[in-house]
């Protein structure tokens, strides 16, 4: 019965770390590429104008010290990117950004 219940314990064990990789590596398949991130992180910074220390969440969304770009407001601002990037490049976007 002991064997059993080791087991069973084992077994959910394995179901936890099994749940744990599968998030990381959806994380990791929906991660946005360095430079579309990298134009959100400017988006946010040159446009929000809020608090955050209560109204912005931006600086909350973290996970191990990454950004949670599933989270709502580093979503909002990928997905401005995302539009902007289908203007111009990135990088272009960027320095556009830098002079207005
Ligand atoms: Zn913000």
């Amino acid at each position: 019965m002991k064997d059993r219940l080791q087991q069973v314990a084992r077994v959910e064990e394995l179901r936890a770390e099994l749940a744990a990789a599968e998030a990381e590596l959806e994380a990791i398949r929906t991660a946005p590429s360095p430079a579309l991130a990298h134009l959100a992180i400017t988006l946010h910074r040159k446009q929000c104008h809020l608090s955050h220390d209560d109204r912005c969440a931006w600086d909350y969304e973290r996970e191990n010290g990454e950004a949670k770009w599933d989270a709502y407001t580093h979503k909002r601002y990928l997905e401005k990117a995302e539009r902007l990037a289908l203007i111009a490049p990135p990088g272009v976007v960027e320095q556009l950004l830098e002079v207005i």
